[in-house]
């Protein structure tokens, strides 16, 4: 038998929230709710529903635009991008593995933050590379001082990219805007790598001293965002990522996808969505009043509440949370433990309704007075 890669041997798949149809099945119980993936629970906006109902009929059959040239055109005219500095795909979950794909080579190296949204180092070792992560601070903020001093002083010509979300999903960190200038002016001072910046869920930020990106993009040409339309836009099901850059440097990028990985469905809907500004802001609102809530009901149980940028709270349960959550499966809850990034006494927590999150709230309080 041929040898699997060693890289693929050892790879350990990205962990998806548990589905709500399995929980069913394996507790024998009807009413599940899932907060775990950081979904819309608004669901998308109703123009994305009449608009797909039309495109149904006539759109099914036929291959998608390859260009996507319609959902570039709404994605510049909105956000004043030239169409040129934009690569549509299957998710950004995709546009991650195109861009190690286009410029990277087994063997070379990426650099992350430890506890940093792990899907990119996924694919960065399905790409047959290494991951090298700085080490983030107390209270799982980012070490940003440390990663330029990693840039200046440890960089060498196998290391391509450095990945950052931001904010951090999961653990709501994220970088200021001092911190962005600093870590820009150390990426200029290096030509021979990218710097990706993750920003899924910048809708939902508030923070008055977030760094935001966009910015720098004309003077920094080895700057690249990478944005989503499965969060605040709630099209999570329909795969709709955005990669945002010097054209020059995502071209590569545009080469390497496969002509139709974003299915003509999911085009139509992008820009039903994009023409809707009004069900974001709804959106919007409602991850804020959702994690108020969830911050003053948690910190009444006497857990610790991890500031959030996102539609998401991140909390500690002060004790290994894999029997916690087991219980509130059985009670029909879905949450999101964090093992899998080493944060055991961690458990993460989407916002939904209002309705959703009282049930959340009661079903939580019932499993900690349960010891
Ligand atoms: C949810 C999320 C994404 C979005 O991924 P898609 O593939 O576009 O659905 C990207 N980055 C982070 C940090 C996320 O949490």
């Amino acid at each position: 038998m041929l040898e699997v890669a060693p890289k693929i041997k050892t790879l350990v798949p990205y962990v998806t929230g548990k589905p709500i149809e399995e929980t069913q099945r394996e507790y024998g119980i009807k009413k599940v709710i899932k907060l775990a993936s950081n979904e819309n629970p608004l669901g998308a906006s109703p123009k994305v529903y009449s608009a797909l109902k039309k495109a149904l009929k006539q759109k099914l059959h036929l291959y998608p635009d390859g260009a996507c040239f319609e959902l570039k055109k709404s994605y510049s005219k909105i956000f004043g991008f030239k169409t040129e500095e934009l690569v549509f795909g299957n998710g950004s979950d995709e546009l991650m593995g195109l861009l190690l794909q286009a410029y990277c080579q087994p063997g070379d190296s990426v650099v992350t933050f430890q506890n940093s949204f792990v899907a990119f180092k996924i694919s960065a070792q399905a790409h047959c590379l290494n991951t090298f992560e700085i080490k983030i601070k107390g209270d799982l903020q980012y070490d940003v001082e440390a990663l330029i001093l990693f840039i200046k002083n440890d960089w060498t010509p196998k290391h391509k990219f450095i990945y950052l979300a931001n904010p951090n999903n999961p653990t709501g960190a994220y970088i200021t805007r001092e911190q962005m200038k600093a870590l820009v002016d150390a990426v200029l001072l290096r030509r021979d790598l990218i710097l990706v910046i993750d920003e899924a869920y910048l809708e939902f930020v508030r923070a008055n001293d977030y760094g935001y990106a966009e910015k720098f993009l004309k003077t920094c040409p080895n700057l690249v965002l990478l944005r989503t339309m499965s969060k605040a836009y709630g099209l999570a099901g329909l795969r709709v990522g955005i990669l945002i850059g010097n054209p020059q440097v995502i071209e590569p990028v545009a080469k390497v996808r496969t002509p139709f990985s974003v299915n003509g469905l999911a085009q139509v809907a992008g820009v039903a969505a994009l023409s809707d500004p009004n069900h974001v802001k709804k959106s919007v609102k409602l991850a804020w009043a959702g994690i108020e809530y969830y911050n003053s009901e948690l910190k009444k149980m006497g857990l610790k509440v991890y500031p959030s940028q996102g539609n998401f709270v991140l909390f500690d349960c002060g004790r290994d949370v894999s029997g916690i959550f087991e219980s509130l499966l059985k009670r029909g809850l879905i949450l999101r433990p964090l093992k899998n990034y080493g944060l055991n006494n961690l458990i993460r927590l989407s916002v939904g309704t209002m309705k959703n999150n009282k049930f959340a709230i009661s079903a939580i309080k019932k499993v900690l007075a349960k010891g």
